[in-house]
């Protein structure tokens, strides 16, 4: 008997990165030095002092029952601490704070407390593919705002079709810009507040990247911004500014509605996140900045390594002032079949841009997570792949 999975299934493919793996796997099979500059997940351990705490906080038999739904109030103040420390803004740990099991989580659930079916999210193209699929999974739709060189991958909020915006419950925005790297400054920030207030819509702002920013790049929060919190809810990860991907937490911090709305979705489905791991995020966001320029620096000379590499190879790569990865522009348009022939021919895995959405075709990211001899090695065979192509 085939098992008759539910009709939604069909609005799930495997998740992007799950078909990249596949292709690793296969040149690896073939007996090729595989480099793969595919995922962004740090290859940096998470600094030991905060291991240290998970560890010691792990031993605390209080950390072995269930945790409070929405986060213990310590992580919540430390959160609220760092937000205050970080941008200067004024939090309430309990009204306008929530605990997530890695940002993932609340990204991917946003869309169950603010939409209906019909409803209409703004989804920038290219980008993270959470915020589409769960809009879809909800019988939501997807309205796509293409992010294009031209404009420094920024959305073009006045071209959005005014029927579009009559049913647009939530803007998603994500700078620094994960996957072409670009990012906004204060001003984009004020303008996607001051739009979301005018049309009555949630601004969703995923600061995944918002510590790794180098050459004096300091990102700002929409939520610095005058009357902000009446729209607004910020996503805060701990993943990749600590290399704590594998820990998964993080937290919303906003608008007191959506926050609370969110807390009541996950009161009913999930039980928290472990406290030991609270206890470790805590650690790390009160000493904030900590060695974190010690972090930056290893990804700003891989950068540079990488950027190098690829000029003298005779491209003219972007030099991307935060984040870990580079979008890269590649001759011929088709990034599927570039990437293809790229990790056949030279073992170098990178991810084809139309996988974050239409507008990436003829772009390919490569993340900076590996060791930068390495990542040389690999800048050197694209340049070589590129030069006989
Ligand atoms: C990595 C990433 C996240 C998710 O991080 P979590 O580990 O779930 O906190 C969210 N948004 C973007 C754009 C990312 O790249």
């Amino acid at each position: 008997m085939s098992v008759r999975l539910a009709g939604r299934m069909q609005k799930l493919a495997p998740y992007l990165f799950a078909e990249l793996d596949r292709k690793k796997r296969e040149a690896q099979a073939r007996g090729l030095d595989v480099i793969s500059l595919t995922i962004g997940d740090p290859d940096l351990p998470t600094p030991s002092a905060i291991v240290e705490a998970g560890q010691r906080a792990l031993a605390d038999p209080a950390n072995h029952r269930y945790p409070a739904y929405a986060g213990g109030m310590p992580f919540r103040n430390a959160a609220a601490r760092w937000l205050k420390r970080r941008y200067g803004v004024d939090l309430d740990a309990e009204k306008e704070i929530v605990a997530l099991i890695g940002t993932k989580e609340g990204i991917f659930h946003l869309p169950f407390v603010l939409m209906d079916p019909g409803d209409v999210a703004l989804v920038p193209d290219p980008g993270y593919p959470v915020y589409s699929i769960a809009t879809r999974l909800i019988g939501g739709e997807v309205h796509w705002l293409p992010l294009r060189e031209e404009n420094g991958f920024l959305p073009d909020l006045a071209g959005i079709p005014a029927e579009v915006l009559a049913k647009a419950r939530v803007l998603w925005v994500n700078y620094p810009n994960n996957p072409t790297a670009a990012v906004a400054d204060e001003g984009f920030f004020r303008r996607a507040v001051g739009f979301c207030r005018e049309h009555g819509i949630i601004l969703a702002v995923d600061s995944a990247y918002s510590e790794i920013a180098f050459d004096g790049y300091r990102a700002p929060s929409a939520l610095q911004l005058p009357g902000a919190k009446e729209v607004t809810v910020e996503f805060h990860s701990l993943s990749k500014t600590y290399s704590m991907c594998g820990w998964r937490v993080g937290f919303a911090a906003g608008n007191a509605e959506v926050v609370s709305a969110l807390a009541r979705l996950k009161s009913n489905m999930d039980s928290g996140v472990f406290g030991a791991i609270q206890q470790a995020a805590l650690s790390a966001m009160e000493t904030w900045p900590g060695h974190l320029s010690e972090v930056v620096d290893v990804y700003r000379r891989r950068r540079d390594a990488l950027v190098e590499e690829l000029r003298r190879g005779g491209l003219n790569p972007p030099n991307p002032r935060a984040t870990f990865y580079l979008w890269l522009k590649i001759p011929g348009g088709d990034d599927q079949a570039f990437a293809g022939a790229l990790v056949e021919k030279t073992g170098v895995l990178v991810a084809p841009g139309s996988g974050f959405g239409p507008s990436g075709k003829g772009f390919v990211r490569l993340s900076l997570t590996v060791p930068e001899d390495r990542l040389r090695e690999a800048g050197r065979r694209v340049a070589r792949f590129l030069a006989r192509a």
